[in-house]
């Protein structure tokens, strides 16, 4: 006969004292187990695996238990407690909510709720995703949580409780179970690698408890997965090879191919990607924490460091000095953006060459802040009164009647219009070494209709230095040239 018992459950709390991480929850039901002053129905909410159900048992148990310790832990001993850990318990009802979640299953609570527990102090009904009863289900379940018949209670657990009936929530004291951080679930791991005589390393558990998100039921069916597929020692690299997942050194490559801006890597390493077959989300993931990790560690959290292994400490001293934390935030931006659009992308394999071409190119790239900072500095060098260099600047007739379209730029020069989407056809029509694009303009001005008036617009100088470009203006124009290109003419005027 087989006996093996997933980790999951062979390692599920069995007394309040081995409960990761809720100790909010767990205070306060003890308290309650104390004073005599359990609630009759009680709401666990929470993502998948933060202990929902598990702290539902436990004080089923510890209402039912025949030898309750002055601790209020269940002695896991006595009849009850026994019956309900292997899921017998005659009074200790436990009701799947997704697959039991119409009138006639709620009909059938309240036809059997009047009767007496058999044998144990308390009838417990315990409905787990609740939030997926109808509509109606909840309206017949809220009469017996109105008027609940003696020794009978509710505990009730939920990954979604907005869609549990207002009604129905106020009738129920509530525990918002938090995701559990990356130490405890490393923690639990370790204890159980000891428990099952098995080495691991800590990079390894630490892996894993990135991957589970704050379960600690995904954290433990990973760990499962593992020891199941290998006999020997819990290593980083067979925790990434079992899940499919990149090696570092991959990132550490995209780093490099950053530094020297090699673009043709990117093709490389998403062929390798493929070829591999590694799960494109989890890739992606561990983009993003890789670049999270150079971030915190530009911000100052160099203890982080101290955790990996010593080949990767290296590699991340290195990609410190490729990227600036504000390469950081620009990728993660982008990636972040990628993420969500991956489930619905027909090509995601030109789109995450574009990706890591993106990522590849960052070093070129003018940050936001910095243009913007640069524009505000020039604005406050040009002369506080510009002209624009028309024919009119020349001739005498008035400008209205020769070159209408002029007018608006002739008399109010603002910096704010010129960097609109404008700006790009100057940056094509106009070579940048080009060493006097006004001239140029001037004299097609004078021969020809104006057909590209949107080029005076940009041209902005006193009359007296008409002739000779200052040195303010030959900036302003290589600033704007940049600013064409960087927005991409996304900013709308
Ligand atoms: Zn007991």
């Amino acid at each position: 006969m087989n006996k093996y018992v997933p980790i999951t459950r062979k390692y599920r709390p069995q007394t309040f004292a081995a409960v990761c991480h809720q100790d909010a929850a767990v205070t306060t039901l003890k308290n309650a187990l104390k004073s005599g002053r359990v609630a009759q129905s009680y709401l666990f909410s929470g993502i998948r695996g933060t202990g929902k159900t598990t702290l539902a048992r436990l004080l089923a148990k510890a209402l039912n238990c025949e030898n309750l310790s002055s601790e209020v832990e269940p002695c896991n001993q006595c009849r009850s407690c026994q019956e309900i850990n292997s899921g017998n318990a005659l009074d200790v009802i436990e009701i799947d909510g997704a697959s039991n979640r119409g009138i006639d299953d709620i009909r059938q609570i309240n036809e059997t709720v009047g009767y007496a527990p058999s044998g144990s102090k308390w009838k417990i009904y315990i409905i787990d995703e609740v939030h997926m009863l109808t509509k109606e289900a909840f309206n017949a379940l809220l009469k017996t949580l109105e008027e609940p018949p003696p020794r009978v209670k509710f505990f009730f657990a939920t990954t979604e409780p907005h869609k549990v009936l207002p009604t129905i929530l106020s009738r129920c004291q509530r525990f918002d179970l938090s995701r559990l951080n990356q130490d405890s679930i490393v923690l639990k791991l370790r204890s159980i690698a000891e428990d099952i005589d098995r080495t691991a390393e800590p990079s390894a558990l630490d892996l894993i408890a990135q991957l589970a998100d704050g379960s600690m039921r995904d954290a433990e069916s990973l760990f499962d997965q593992i020891t199941c597929f290998d006999n020997g020692p819990i290593t980083h690299t067979l925790v990434q090879n079992m899940l499919g997942l990149a090696p570092r050194a991959l990132f550490f490559e995209l780093d490099t191919a950053v530094k020297d801006h090699n673009l043709a890597k990117a093709f490389d390493l998403v062929q390798t990607i493929f070829d591999s077959g590694k799960d494109l989300k989890h890739f992606l993931d561990h983009l993003i924490h890789h670049y999270r990790l150079i971030l915190r560690l530009h911000l100052g959290q160099r203890g982080l460091l101290g955790a990996l292994p010593s080949d990767e400490r290296t590699g991340y001293e290195n990609a410190l000095t490729i990227y600036t934390h504000h390469h950081c935030l620009d990728i993660l931006d982008y990636l972040v953006q990628w993420l969500q659009q991956i489930p619905s992308s027909p090509f995601k394999r030109i789109d995450l060459e574009m990706t890591l071409l993106f990522i590849i190119r960052i070093k070129q790239r003018i940050p936001f802040d910095n243009l913007i900072e640069r524009l505000n500095q020039l604005e406050d060098k040009v002369p506080l009164e510009p002209v624009v260099i028309t024919q009119a600047a020349r001739a005498p007739e008035p400008v209205e009647e020769k070159e209408p379209s002029l007018a608006p730029v002739a008399t109010k020069p603002e910096l704010a219009p010129i960097a609109t989407p404008k700006l790009e056809s100057l940056s094509k029509e106009k070579p940048i070494q080009e060493p006097a694009p006004q001239v140029a303009a001037l004299s097609q001005a004078e021969h020809e209709p104006v057909e590209a008036p949107k080029l005076e617009s940009s041209i902005i100088q006193a009359p007296s230095e008409m002739e000779k470009p200052s040195v303010h203006q030959s900036h302003y124009d290589t600033l704007m040239r940049f600013a064409a290109v960087e927005l991409n003419g996304s900013i709308k005027s």
